[in-house]
Formats: C-alpha cells, sequence, structure tokens
C-alpha cells in the first residue's frame, strides 16, 4: 500500500487562500505547486524520481538543492538529512543523468570544500519548495535562497553571526575553469560535463556570475584532492573550484548566467535576463509572475486545497520540459549552439525529452497549451535531423537514442493535426521514412531496431530484438502517424507506403491467448509463455501492458477480440487479475514492477507509460462510464502533491501530464488525430485561456467524490452524444458541461457513433 497522501504540507498550506479565486488568488497560484512531489524516490522505487527544481517554464537552465553525491542521478531525495550544494541542473531523469552542472554550497567557520566535508544538516521543517523559490535554513543556522530566470540563477546566502562565511563553488570533477576578479565581484569559466552529446570537442558551458559583496579573500581548490590551492587560479581547470570569503554575519546574492555558445553571450545573458534585477526579491517576483500567468490560464475552481496542491504541482511539471536550447543575440533574435552538430545555428532549438515518455500526453497537453512554442518545436525537431542525421527520440541535450519508437512523427502528425504550419510536412516525411528504414548508431529508437524484419516480415522478431512485439506496435502507430500526416498533405507515395504497414500490430495478436505475443523469425509464436512475465518481446511491461498499444485502431483491436463484449471482458481484466510480477528476462525487479504491485490495480501499471491510456478504451467499445470510474480512482488514488506523489518515473512531464490532461476531463489516446477523449473531470469547474485569447470552460456540475458518472453533456448549450471533443472545440472557446451522478449512466454514449477515431473505421 503507498503510503497516504497529506501527512505533511507545511509551506503551501500556509499559503494556501480560500475559494473561489479572486485576482489577488490567482496571482498566489504558484503557492500551491509543491516541487518537493516525487522527491522521496530512490533506484528501487520511484515516487517520481524529481528534485526540487526551480526553474521557469521549458526554461534553459534549471536549479536544484543536491543531497546526493556529485554525478548520482538521485540528486535530491527527500529521505537526506545533508546538502551539499546547490546547483545548475539540466536533468530530464536519473536515468540519463544530468550535464553542465556546477554548484554553490555556503560554508561557515572553517573552509571546508570537498562535497562530503562541506555538507551540512537540515530538516524538511526549514525548508520552502516552490517552482519560483527554494529555501532552506540549515541547523547550523545559515540560510540559501534560490530563484531564476529562463537562463539564469539569482541565489541569497545568509550567514550566521560571529562566523567565517565562506562560498564554495563546485565546477564538478575534471571538467572546469574558473576566473575570479575581485575588482568587479565576479567569477567567470565554464564547464563541460556531459553524457549525451554528439559533438564533444566543442562542447562547453560558458557562466558569468556577479556577487554584490566584496570578496574578503578569494582561491581555488582541486576536487580531486579537495585541498585549497591558496592564490592560485587555474582558467585551464581539470578538476578547479573556487572559494570565496565573506565578511562574518552577512548576506550574499550571486547572479550567475549560463552559455552554450560563448563566454561573450554569458555575460550577455546576464545582461538582458539579470543585469537590472539587483535585488532578489525582485528576480523571484518575476519568476513568480510567470508561473501565476500560466497557472492562471487552466483556473480551477470548487477544489479544495489538497487538490489545488496536486494539481498546480502537476502542471508545474508538465511545463518544464521540452527545454529551450536557445539564447538571444543583442538585437533580441535567437539563435542557438547545437547539441548535434556542435555548431553555431540561427533559430529556435528545444530539446531534453524521451518522446516515449511524452508522445502520449505530454505534447498533446502542450499544443492546447503552447501552440507557438509547439511550432518553433517542430522546426527544431527537423533542424536536429539535419544536424545529427536523425530525428531526435531521447536527447538529453544531444541524440542517445534511448527507449524504442520513432516518435517525432507523432508531435509532427499531432502538430499537423492541429493547424501548426511551421514546418514542411514533406521534409518531415522524408525524415521519418529515412528513419523507419534503417537504423541508426546510438539506441533502438535511433532509427528503428529490427526495421529489415518488420518490413518484409510485418513484425520484428524475437530473439533477435529485445522488446521486438513492443516496437513492432509502436512502429505501425508511428506508421499511422506518417500515413495521417501524408494524407493531409496529398502526399500519395507516403500515404501508400505507410497506409500498407500502419495495421502490423495485428501481426504480433494471437486470437488464441488473446495477447500480442513475441514471434520469431519463422512466425511462431514465443514460447513458454506467461502473460505477467516481463521483458523479452515486451519493453518495461508484459503482455497484459502492451496489449493496448494500438493507439490508432482501436476498433481494429476490437474486432481481433471479435467483439466489444469481450473486448470490454479483458479490459476488466486488466484491473482483477492479481498484481504478481514474473521478472522474465529482467532477472530481478526492476522499479516499475514494484509500482505496479504497490498500486494494488491488478495489471494495470500506471507507473509506466505502455498501459496509462488504457482506462480511456471503454469509451471505444460503448461503456465509456467504466473510463470514468478508473480513471477517477486513479488520479485519486495514485497522485498527490507529497514526495510520494506519483506512482513511478515522472518522466519529463508526462507522468504530470496524464494527470493534468485528465482532470480536465480530457486524455489523447491518439495522437495525430484531433480528438480529445472524454473521461470524468476531477474538480467542479476548469477555465482553459488559450493563446488565442478564447476561454474553454470545462463545468462538471454537481461533481464530486461520489458522483464520477457522467450523466448527460453539452457542448455550447448543444447535447454532446459522443465520447470525444476536437482540439478546434477547445481552441474555439465554448464550455463543455457535463451532469455529474452517482450511478452510471448505461445507455449514454454507447454505439459505434459515440467511439472516437480508429482507423480501421477510415476504410
Ligand atoms: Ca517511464
Amino acid at each position: 500500500m503507498r503510503k497516504m497522501k497529506a501527512r505533511f504540507f507545511l509551506v503551501a498550506v500556509l499559503t494556501a487562500i480560500v475559494l473561489p479565486l479572486s485576482a489577488a488568488g490567482k496571482n498566489k497560484l504558484v503557492g500551491y505547486a509543491n516541487s518537493l512531489q516525487g522527491t522521496d524516490s530512490n533506484f528501487g522505487l520511484s515516487n517520481g524520481n524529481t528534485y526540487p527544481t526551480v526553474g521557469q517554464p521549458f526554461a534553459m537552465h534549471l536549479w536544484s538543492a543536491q543531497t546526493g553525491r556529485n554525478g548520482d542521478g538521485w540528486k535530491y531525495t527527500y529521505a537526506a538529512t545533508t546538502i551539499r550544494g546547490f546547483g545548475q541542473t539540466h536533468q530530464c531523469s536519473p536515468w540519463v543523468g544530468d550535464y553542465a552542472w556546477f554548484s554553490f554550497m555556503p560554508v561557515t567557520g572553517s573552509l571546508r570544500v570537498g562535497e562530503e566535508e562541506r555538507q551540512a544538516t537540515f530538516s524538511h521543517d526549514n525548508e520552502t519548495a516552490h517552482p519560483d523559490y527554494y529555501s532552506v535554513t540549515f541547523d547550523n543556522g545559515m540560510r540559501t535562497e534560490m530563484t531564476s530566470t529562463e537562463r539564469c540563477g539569482h541565489l541569497r546566502f545568509s550567514f550566521p553571526k560571529g562566523e567565517d562565511a565562506w562560498i564554495v563553488i563546485d565546477g564538478y570533477k575534471d571538467h572546469a575553469g574558473w576566473t575570479i576578479d575581485p575588482a568587479t565581484r565576479t567569477v567567470s569559466g565554464w564547464v563541460d560535463n556531459v553524457t549525451w552529446i554528439n559533438n564533444r570537442s566543442t562542447w562547453r558551458c560558458h557562466i558569468y556570475m556577479q556577487f554584490d559583496k566584496p570578496f574578503e579573500a578569494y582561491g581555488t581548490w582541486d576536487n580531486r584532492t579537495n585541498t585549497v590551492i591558496e592564490g592560485v587560479l587555474s582558467e585551464k581547470g581539470s578538476g578547479v573550484g573556487v572559494w570565496l570569503k565573506f565578511k562574518p554575519g552577512t548576506k550574499v546574492q550571486v547572479r550567475t548566467a549560463s552559455s552554450y555558445i560563448s563566454p561573450e553571450q554569458a555575460r550577455l545573458t546576464w545582461q538582458q535576463e539579470v543585469g537590472k534585477d539587483r535585488n532578489f526579491d525582485a528576480t523571484r517576483k518575476r519568476a513568480a509572475a510567470a508561473w501565476n500567468q500560466l497557472f492562471g490560464r487552466v483556473l480551477v475552481e470548487g477544489a479544495s486545497d489538497e487538490e489545488m496542491q496536486t494539481f498546480y504541482s502537476c502542471l508545474f511539471r508538465a511545463n518544464l520540459f521540452s527545454r529551450k536550447f536557445f539564447e538571444y543575440k543583442e538585437d533580441g533574435s535567437p539563435y542557438y549552439y547545437s547539441p548535434y552538430d556542435g555548431k553555431i545555428h540561427d533559430g529556435y532549438m528545444y530539446t531534453d525529452n524521451g518522446l516515449w515518455d511524452t508522445f502520449r500526453s505530454q505534447f498533446p497537453l502542450t499544443n492546447l497549451l503552447h501552440p507557438t512554442q509547439q511550432g518553433q518545436y517542430m522546426q527544431a525537431i527537423l533542424q536536429a535531423q539535419q544536424e545529427c542525421g536523425w530525428l531526435p527520440a531521447w536527447s538529453c541535450p544531444g541524440e542517445s537514442g534511448g527507449m524504442l519508437g520513432n516518435h517525432a512523427i507523432s508531435l509532427l502528425a499531432d502538430a499537423w493535426a492541429k493547424g501548426i504550419r511551421t514546418f514542411d510536412p514533406a521534409q518531415a516525411l522524408e525524415a521519418y521514412a529515412h528513419e523507419a528504414m534503417n537504423k541508426g548508431p546510438w539506441g533502438g529508437a535511433n532509427g528503428r531496431a529490427g526495421w529489415k524484419e518488420y518490413w518484409q516480415l510485418g513484425y520484428v522478431s524475437y530473439p533477435e530484438s529485445m522488446g521486438s512485439t513492443s516496437q513492432t506496435q509502436e512502429y505501425a502507430y508511428d506508421d499511422f502517424c506518417a500515413w495521417q500526416l501524408a494524407r493531409a498533405t496529398g502526399n500519395a507515395f507516403y500515404e501508400e507506403v505507410f497506409g500498407r504497414v500502419m495495421f502490423n500490430y495485428r501481426n504480433v495478436f494471437d486470437t488464441k491467448t488473446g495477447f500480442m505475443r513475441g514471434r520469431d523469425i519463422k512466425g511462431r509464436w514465443t514460447e513458454p509463455f506467461d502473460p505477467i512475465e516481463w521483458g523479452g518481446p515486451y519493453c518495461e511491461g508484459n503482455a497484459w501492458h502492451y496489449n493496448w498499444s494500438v493507439f490508432h485502431d482501436v476498433q481494429g483491436l476490437i474486432d481481433l477480440y471479435g467483439s466489444d463484449e469481450a473486448f470490454v471482458r479483458k479490459l476488466d481484466s486488466v484491473w482483477t487479475e492479481p498484481n504478481d510480477v514474473h521478472v522474465g528476462t529482467y532477472g530481478g525487479m526492476i522499479h516499475e514492477m514494484k509500482e505496479m504491485q504497490l498500486a494494488e490495480m491488478g495489471q494495470y501499471a500506471h507507473g509506466n507509460q505502455p498501459i496509462q491510456h488504457m482506462p480511456y478504451l471503454y469509451c471505444y467499445a460503448g461503456q465509456p462510464w467504466k473510463t470514468q470510474k478508473h480513471v477517477r480512482d486513479i488520479m485519486t488514488r495514485l497522485y498527490d502533491a507529497t514526495p510520494q506523489g506519483y506512482p513511478g518515473d515522472e518522466d519529463q512531464g508526462g507522468m504530470s501530464s496524464w494527470f493534468v490532461l485528465s482532470a480536465l476531463g480530457l486524455y489523447a489516446v491518439c495522437p495525430g488525430t484531433d480528438q480529445y477523449v472524454i473521461g470524468s473531470p476531477l474538480y467542479p469547474k476548469v477555465t482553459l485561456t488559450l493563446e488565442n485569447g478564447n476561454r474553454f470552460v470545462i463545468e462538471a456540475v454537481d461533481n464530486n467524490a461520489d458522483n464520477v458518472y457522467i450523466q448527460s453533456a453539452t457542448l455550447n448549450g448543444m447535447p454532446l452524444e459522443k465520447n470525444w471533443i476536437t482540439y478546434a472545440d477547445i481552441m474555439a472557446g465554448g464550455i463543455l458541461r457535463l451532469q455529474m451522478g452517482p450511478r452510471p449512466n448505461t445507455t449514454r454514449c454507447t454505439t459505434k457513433a459515440a467511439a472516437p477515431f480508429s482507423v480501421s473505421n477510415v476504410f
């Protein structure tokens, strides 16, 4: 059983306000967002695997307290009792690690530079953690506060009276160089720590920072031996940190900017973003305003404080990735260092996203909230392909090719379906075709693992390819996206090419067992078959989880079962099967397995992506009330705003966006179409203020924890007799009004006319 929610929640409770929200209330929404959500995680069990992020929406640089050792993916763990630094971070997930990290640590008393020696104890009682602001007062009386802009950090350190005051800058082992200028109170330099970069030779993060108090003394230290090098400065680097001495009892602010382009650009960025605001509180005010502005565009009414905390904490994490990887020239035009070819280009670049995690919910949410940015990102995807030869699949910041599928096409097709016209669809289809018919040098999702078998046999074979069945299913969905884009843009050639293979999911469906299964090169099913065994032909899941990965053709999947009744029986079984795990080729428990067991929802594994859309599939088979019941159950049982608040890896906004969309009563089962499937909204009222200025209101009349079932619905006053609405419906503004009740309406929206999109129905 998961730990129950709301054991504590100090700050947000104190700053919480009464409903309904006034204009002043909207200016406090950021106070609901708890950036500690999901931080009580470790290698073996993820409650989110997050860290207390300070940052702006989609910011280039984020900031976090650091409890773990330098280089440890578990940067901040809630169970820790000491902090060893406050650093610039870009980590998407502990599983891919950080890059361009460096940290500040205040030290009082004697100078201690090493990350073990300098760490200081703290208690969560003395910690405040929101998107715009983090502060902690250590047991020894030191205090650190952090806030930020898109590309700059602004930190404030308060030292106890009567003791020497130091700030140690740790540029990470072996890769840092610094120059100290006491006359201007500046430190400038660089770090180049990184794992995933496609051209390491030109990779460097240039840093420029200015302090507001004079240095009493200063110098460098060797971070391999943790010894002070008094007075000796090194610009060359290889394991050098900085120490600075300040007056006892002082309050020191530092404003710091980073650039991947040049030292000059770091300094320009510093001037652009923090040069004017000498005062920490002024920067903080701007940071809060940016989040309040965004949060105010998704305005929840009628929710409890606890519900507000959960929603806005999730909305915060749904708006951090993909990362803005561009900087601004003096004339205000964007340009960027490419993590793919290592060169400088004009235009926008976005990176830091594992698309396997995010195509399902984060991007369909982003298309609603940020279509302009999404248009820039679509250009960036194609630009990235030009620069490294492959479409991004898992970039952080260079391309790693992690996980499976070629889901960049899902983003492109989804953007096109939603009216985004910033890219050339023919170029997108060419790039995708290259992706689908080749294998790249990195990972399984860089090109296609098993692409030859897929095209020749109609499926990826096992055991030649680990995760072969998952690959077949996801490739077929991606091919659908390409077909959809080709069809929409009059590209007959690719419509024909991808139209032929988008039904390939059928080739791994075994009618006898009713599961998607592994097949060998001769077409024989992989034996012995065990539906609860993880791994083998399935990636991070088992047959129960991948059965549903036919996003584009749920009706086709229903047909494989023979009837709606048989299909619904299978869906129902997911929840009632024992939550047993056979570890299969993983050879031991991985955290996703444990999270499925802790959720106590049978074989439903919300802790990982493959099955997260499955609760919505009842809407295709005449029993939408079961969707309504299950999604409410998942939202209220598996999410809250605490450090244990996610049922598994948060994954660059993926887990959060599922919640945000579902709480609105919507979900995008099939990105690449313009539909949002209707679930069961969590609150009485939400008002979306769209980029075009229109407002879309979702009203759930008589909504409460018991009244989870939709009795009737209207869209702009007209009866709504289907289980979905379109992107255009939302963007046009209007009111979706749902009458909620305690019992299922088993006659509403049960026909095929009410079912959402399936490609089988197109033919
Ligand atoms: Ca995951």
